[in-house]
């Protein structure tokens, strides 16, 4: 039941908030770790942790302890200037990945947008295709954000209705997980293939175990670009650094966002092979706020908080427990269609219709969680969650199911 408090709150928000989100009914207004408090002072588990821009939980100490720091020294330059930290967080980042330079942006879809402007640019100057003929390869129920550009290639038609014209022949979609199609779809013209290892938004989709792998040669094969989105699943979420780190590949570019800023701020980057981000010349692309001295040194310490804290093994361990008893879960069965995912990036697909309603029904259980694509629950908690937690979760899964 709402408070007078929190309805006056939402009320606000309905008159003076564009609708572009539906939220559930809850007005939060502090948070610790891995858990949140509403205006009425109950207590929640975060089991979203903002589309897994929350690994380290909420205000981790020393993210907060980075922000502050580098708030006192400076915030924002513009990149006009060089600044210390913006090297620290370049060679810190390539380095992490294993990859040669570094683009910083600050949202997640402004970092999709940059490795297209590369991949399309190493496609004209490197590869040789005509101008304005450049192809990029994407997947069926793809998610990489919500610029024009982006939504232009979405199969979600509530993304892409309504916010055309598009350019045509730019993008070219095939079906995820199957590499004999991509290799089909595949022309001169085709500059970069486009993929998240699991797909997020699209129902945490799990592709087949060598598809990644299979890809990746094939873009090697045929001179193409092999662009990981790795926005949702990397930096620790699948119980790895990155998703594709589970096989033995390499992309030409990665892109990352969302945990990057360790749930403080918006950071973004493209991260890549040096022969294909020298594409990129002064005045080709940039950002105002892109590399700025503050998200940069909390991106430094997401960084250094992966390799020294124990998380990614947490994530790792803890998934397996959690998808191993979500699939056990007794007498909800004929509930529950599938349950899938890897790490801490968990899907939970209902047989029947109710994403929404199991959400609303679980928040008074005091668990956060959110549907994707109607029906699949994404359960992606901060990869610090202890195992009593996921019991205490489990556990209100279950009475929300066994009340169904
Ligand atoms: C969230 C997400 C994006 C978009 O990031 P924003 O920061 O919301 O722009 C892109 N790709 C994937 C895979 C995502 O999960």
């Amino acid at each position: 039941m709402l408070s007078p408090t929190s309805l006056e709150i939402i009320e606000k928000i309905n008159r003076y908030s564009a609708n572009n989100y539906h939220p559930l009914p809850v007005v939060l207004t502090k948070s610790a770790g891995t858990r949140v408090w509403d205006v009425e002072g109950r207590e929640y588990i975060d089991m979203l942790s903002a589309y897994s821009a929350l690994n380290f939980g909420h205000n981790h100490p020393r993210l907060v302890e980075a922000l502050n720091r580098q708030a006192k020294l400076m915030c924002v330059t513009s990149r006009a200037f060089n600044t210390d930290i913006f090297a620290e967080f370049v060679e810190h980042l390539a380095r992490f990945c294993f990859l040669d330079k570094v683009l910083p942006m600050n949202s997640g879809a402004e970092a999709v947008e940059t490795a297209i402007k590369i991949a399309r640019k190493w496609g004209y100057t490197v590869k040789g295709v005509k101008r304005n003929k450049a192809e990029i390869i994407v997947c069926d129920n793809n998610f990489h954000g919500r610029t024009t550009t982006i939504v232009g290639f979405s199969s979600t038609p509530q993304y892409r209705d309504d916010f055309g014209p598009y350019a045509s022949r730019a993008f070219k979609t095939i079906p995820f997980g199957d590499a004999e199609a991509l290799e089909r779809a595949i022309t001169k013209n085709t500059a970069a293939f486009l993929v998240e290892p699991i797909q997020g938004e699209g129902g945490i989709n799990v592709p087949p175990e060598d598809y990644l792998n299979k890809a990746c040669s094939i873009c090697r094969e045929h001179n193409i670009l092999f662009v990981a989105d790795e926005i949702q699943t990397g930096l620790g979420r699948t119980g790895n650094k990155f998703c594709f780190w589970h096989q033995c590949l390499s992309p030409d570019l990665l892109i990352v966002g969302k945990a990057l800023g360790g749930g403080l701020l918006p950071i973004s980057a493209v991260v890549g092979k040096k022969e294909v981000m020298d594409v990129i010349k002064p005045g080709d692309h940039g950002s105002t706020f892109g590399g700025n001295p503050l998200a940069c040194a909390v991106a430094v310490e997401t960084l250094k908080i992966l390799e020294e804290e124990p998380l990614i093994e947490n994530a790792a361990k803890l998934g397996k427990y959690f998808m191993g008893e979500l699939k056990m879960m007794n007498g909800c069965q004929q509930l529950i269609k599938e349950v899938r995912g890897m790490g801490l990036l968990i899907g939970l697909e209902l047989a029947v219709e109710g994403g929404r309603k199991f959400c609303e029904k679980i928040l008074e259980r005091r668990v956060l969680c959110k549907e994707t694509k109607e029906n699949v629950i994404r359960f992606a908690p901060p990869l610090t969650i202890t195992k009593e937690e996921i019991d205490l979760a489990l556990e209100a899964i279950d009475c929300v199911l066994t009340h169904w």
